[in-house]
């Protein structure tokens, strides 16, 4: 096995564990590979040992390296973690089969407009600031119900909520919440969990899991 095998095959069996625990089914467990700064020929290898899902923060690098990934294998799904301006909405939803990052008013009417001109529609989730914090991206817990309301009359199909809790503290009360904030609102899927904590995330019930650094390594 290439180490790339053996990085997934580590991380497959950690989120099987994790899942177990929880009593959840494993197959209810997307995990997104995020290559992110990493070239093609890095990601070659997860791809050739099965990966499908994998995830990037900038648009443009996306449009930089996928096409030619794709054009070698056909059923890659691609998710947009990163911020999104609205500018770049209409290239977003070319690109991408999911973005995890809608967050504000202007970003749903940018997608919405974007959407009925392609005659197609990413899986979308609301990426939530879950720990109220000043300079995070993410929206407001209490501008959360708002936000559904204004995708849902712009005519889009919300799947779930998307966050990334706060750094150096214990994370699990904000998975914990994030749960409960897609249960109130009637929302299926849950994008929560990276590297350092994607087993605690399982375990409160995410259903994307958004691993990098395990998958690579270090970015450097
Ligand atoms: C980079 C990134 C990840 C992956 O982080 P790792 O710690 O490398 O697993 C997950 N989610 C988002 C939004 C990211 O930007």
């Amino acid at each position: 096995m290439s180490e790339a095998a053996d990085r997934l095959a580590d991380v497959q069996v950690h989120i099987a564990d994790a899942a177990k625990r929880a009593q959840r089914r494993t197959d209810e467990i997307c995990l997104i590979a995020v290559s992110k700064t990493h070239d093609a020929g890095a990601i070659r290898p997860l791809i050739a040992a099965g990966q499908r899902h994998f995830g990037e923060n900038r648009v443009q690098e996306a449009a930089a390296k996928w096409p030619e990934l794709r054009s070698e294998t056909s059923d890659i799904v691609l998710h947009l973690i990163g911020q999104l301006q609205s500018n770049k909405a209409e290239e977003a939803v070319t690109l991408f089969d999911a973005i995890h990052s809608l967050d504000r008013s202007s970003l749903v009417q940018a997608i919405a407009k974007a959407c009925q001109k392609a005659g197609k529609q990413p899986q979308l989730f609301v990426q939530v600031n879950i720990g109220d914090e000043e300079q995070k991206g993410g929206c407001a817990t209490r501008d959360l119900p708002a936000l559904l309301a204004e995708a849902k009359d712009a005519g889009l199909t919300i799947a779930g909520l998307m966050a990334i809790p706060p750094a150096d503290i214990e994370p699990a009360p904000f998975f914990a919440l994030l749960d409960e904030l897609a249960e109130r609102n009637g929302l299926p899927l849950r994008s929560m969990g990276m590297s350092g904590d994607y087993e605690t995330a399982v375990m409160l019930g995410a259903t994307h899991v958004r691993v990098g650094t395990a998958l690579f390594g270090s970015r450097g």
